[in-house]
C-alpha cells in the first residue's frame, strides 16, 4: 500500500526492456570497496540494486571493488556479507571480487597497448598533475605519449614484474589531454604498488585503476545497468571508452544518482574510520554509528530500514533527508512489534501495606494490539519500584498537570492495581526514600468507585522479583545539524553526552531473552538487548530510541 516512490531508473529499465535492448535478465551490482563497514547510504544502494532486480525479475551481484589492496582488509569483506544479508538480500551466487578479474584486466590493458591506444608514462605524480592542467586549461601531452608499441609491452612487463619501484611509472591510456573533461586526459590504467592483497596475495604489484576496472568489471558479469552514485557522473565517458576500445562481452551502461546524506550524522567512510581509529565510538558497530552493523545494534530492524531507503526518492540530485524521517519508520516498526515491558530507570520505593505477602502473579498482554504476541506473568508484590520523578508530595499539583502520583490520591499501576499514596519517609536530608501506599482491592483490569478514579497509569516493578539491568541510554552522536560545517572540522560538533550508562530494574520476565529482542520499556522508551554484551546473567539493553519524536531541535 506504500506509495511508489520516485525512482527515475524504473522507467528506464522498463523502456530497455520493451525496446527488446536487454537480451537476457536484467543485471545490477552492489559494489562496495571492502575498505570499512557499511553505512545507511550504502544501505540506499543497496535496496536500490537488489530492489530493481527483484522488480524486474533480474538478479544482483556483490562484488568487492577491490583494486586498492593498502586499505582493504578481510574483516570489512565478512562485515559487509553479513550486513547484506541482514537486510534481507542476498547476491547472485557467489560473492565477486574485482580481484578475480585482475589477469583479463591484464590482458585488456595489453590489447590496449597494441592498438596503440596506452602507454606507459614516467612522468612523476607532481609533473603529471602539471601536465593535466586544469577544466579551463588544456592539459600537455607527456613527454612519453609516442613511446612505441613494442617500448610500451616491454616496459609493461617490467612493471608487472616487479622491476620499478612504487611511483616510478604508470600505464595510461591514449586519449585526449585537451578534453574539457579531466577524466578523459589520459587517464591513468595501472599503478606499481608493492603490496599484499587479501585476497590475490602477492601474485600482482601493479594494481589496476577504479576506471579501469569497475566497468570491466561490469561487462565480464553481464551486468546491464551500472548504478552509481553521482560523482562518477563525469567518469561516464571514460567508463563508455573503456567498453567501445576492448573486446568486452557485454556492453553495461551506467546511470547516476543522488548519494543520500543525513542531516546530525556523517555518512563517509573515511569520517567513520577516523571515529572508530580515535576511538571515539567502541567500533563500526558502535550503536551510535550510522553503520549498517551500529544501526542493527542500536535496535533498528532491517524491515524499518528498507522502508526508509524505499520510501527515498531516486534522483539526479545529492540531497540531506531529515533524520527525523529515518526515526519516524524506526518508531512506526518497534510501535508495532516491539513486546511492551516495564524497567524502572530511577527507583524510588513504594511498599503496599495491605498487598499480600507473597508474590501474586498478574497475566499481562505483551503488546495491547498484537494479541499474537501473548501474554507474560508480571509479579506484583508489597514492595515495589516506581520512578521517582513519578511522585510528588506537592498536592497543589492538578490532575491535568501531574497525572502521576500525589501524597493523598490515586494513580493506576500498569497492568496492576490502583493504589493510593498514604505517606512518606525521608532521610536526613529531608528527601522521600520511600512511600507508603495501600491498594484499592479488585481493581486489577476493572475500575475503581468513582471517587478513586486515578490520576493516571504509571509504571512500577516488584522490587523483590526484579531484576537489576544494565541500561546504555544513546543520543545522537553529533549535536549540530550539519556536523563541522561552523568550524570545518566535524569533530568539534561530537555530542559529549551521547552515551550514559545506568542501572534499572526490571520486571523478570525479560531478562532472559535472546540478545537482539525490542522491547518498548512502557512510558520510557524503546529498548534492544545488546547483541553482544547481553546475557540473562548480566543483562544489557540499549536505548534504541525515545518514544516521541524530540521536538526540542
Ligand atoms: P564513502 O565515500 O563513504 O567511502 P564510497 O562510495 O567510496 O563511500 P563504496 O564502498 O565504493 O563507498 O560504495 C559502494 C556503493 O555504494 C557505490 O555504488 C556507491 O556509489 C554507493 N554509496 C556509497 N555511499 C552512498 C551514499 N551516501 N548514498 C548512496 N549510495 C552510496
Ligand atoms: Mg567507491
Ligand atoms: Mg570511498
Amino acid at each position: 500500500e506504500t506509495a511508489v516512490n520516485h525512482n527515475f531508473i524504473r522507467p528506464i529499465i522498463q523502456e530497455d526492456l520493451d525496446a527488446g535492448r536487454v537480451s537476457g535478465k536484467v543485471v545490477t551490482r552492489f559494489p562496495p570497496e571492502p575498505n570499512g563497514y557499511l553505512h545507511i547510504g550504502h544501505a540506499k544502494s543497496i535496496c536500490l540494486n537488489f530492489g530493481l532486480a527483484e522488480e524486474f525479475g533480474g538478479e544482483c551481484n556483490l562484488r568487492f571493488d577491490d583494486t586498492n589492496p593498502a586499505k582493504e582488509e578481510q574483516e570489512f569483506i565478512e562485515a559487509i556479507k553479513e550486513d547484506v544479508q541482514w537486510l534481507g538480500f542476498q547476491w547472485t551466487g557467489q560473492e565477486r571480487y574485482a580481484s578475480s578479474y585482475f589477469e583479463q584486466f591484464y590482458d585488456w590493458a595489453i590489447h590496449l597497448i597494441k592498438q596503440g591506444k596506452a602507454y606507459v608514462c614516467d612522468l612523476s605524480p607532481e609533473q603529471a598533475s602539471e601536465y593535466r592542467g586544469w577544466a579551463t586549461k588544456p592539459g600537455k601531452e607527456s613527454p612519453f605519449r609516442d613511446r612505441t608499441v613494442d617500448e610500451n609491452l616491454v616496459l609493461f612487463e617490467k612493471m608487472k614484474q616487479g622491476e620499478f619501484d612504487e611511483g616510478f611509472c604508470v600505464l595510461r591510456a591514449k586519449i585526449d589531454m585537451a578534453s574539457p573533461n579531466m577524466n578523459m586526459r589520459d587517464p591513468i590504467l595501472y599503478r606499481i604498488r608493492k603490496k599484499h592483497h587479501h585476497q590475490t596475495g602477492d601474485k600482482w604489484c601493479i594494481y589496476p585503476s577504479y576506471d579501469f576496472a569497475h566497468g570491466q568489471g561490469d561487462a565480464i558479469e553481464g551486468v546491464t545497468h551500472s548504478i552509481c552514485t553521482l560523482e562518477f557522473q563525469d567518469h561516464r565517458p571514460l567508463y563508455e571508452w573503456f567498453i567501445d576500445n576492448l573486446p568486452v562481452p557485454s556492453k553495461p551502461k551506467q546511470y547516476e544518482f543522488g548519494r543520500l546524506n543525513i542531516n546530525y550524522t556523517v555518512t563517509s567512510k573515511r569520517n567513520l574510520k577516523q571515529l572508530v581509529d580515535e576511538q571515539i565510538v567502541a567500533g563500526w558497530n558502535d550503536p551510535r554509528m550510522p553503520t549498517i552493523s551500529g544501526m542493527r545494534r542500536r535496535g533498528y530492524s532491517a524491515a524499518a530500514l528498507r522502508a526508509f531507503c524505499d520510501g527515498l526518492a531516486v534522483a539526479k540530485t545529492d540531497g540531506v533527508v531529515d533524520i527525523a524521517q529515518l526515526e519516524f519508520e524506526i518508531r512506526k516498526d518497534l510501535n508495532d512489534n516491539a513486546a511492551r515491558a516495564m524497567c524502572v530507570l530511577n527507583p524510588l520505593k513504594v511498599t503496599i501495606t495491605n498487598a499480600a505477602d507473597t508474590p501474586e502473579w498478574l497475566e499481562v498482554a505483551n503488546h495491547p494490539q498484537q494479541e499474537a504476541m501473548g501474554n507474560r506473568s508480571l509479579p506484583f508484590t508489597k514492595d515495589i519500584f516506581i520512578d521517582a520523578s513519578d511522585f510528588t508530595e506537592d498536592i497543589s499539583l492538578s490532575r491535568k498537570k501531574f497525572k502521576r502520583l500525589v501524597i493523598g490520591d490515586y494513580v493506576r499501576l500498569r497492568g496492576a492495581y490502583v493504589i493510593k499514596a498514604d505517606e512518606v519517609i525521608k532521610n536526613d536530608k529531608g528527601e522521600v526514600i520511600e512511600v507508603i501506599a495501600s491498594l484499592v482491592p479488585d481493581t486489577v483490569g476493572q475500575n475503581p468507585p468513582p471517587e478513586m478514579k486515578p490520576r493516571g497509569v504509571i509504571h512500577w516493578v516488584s522490587a523483590t522479583e526484579g531484576k537489576e539491568v544494565e541500561l546504555r541510554l544513546y543520543e545522537r552522536l553529533f549535536q549540530t545539524e550539519a556536523p563541522g560545517k561552523v568550524t570545518g572540522n566535524y569533530l568539534d560538533d561530537i555530542n559529549p553526552d551521547s552515551l550514559t550508562v545506568i542501572k534499572a530494574i526490571a520486571e523478570p520476565a525479560i531478562v532472559g531473552c535472546e540478545p537482539e529482542t525490542a522491547f518498548q520499556f512502557e512510558r520510557e522508551g524503546y529498548f534492544v538487548s545488546d547483541r553482544y554484551d547481553h546475557s540473562a546473567d548480566s543483562p544489557v539493553f540499549n536505548l534504541t530510541i525515545g518514544l516521541k519524536e524530540d521536538i526540542s531541535k
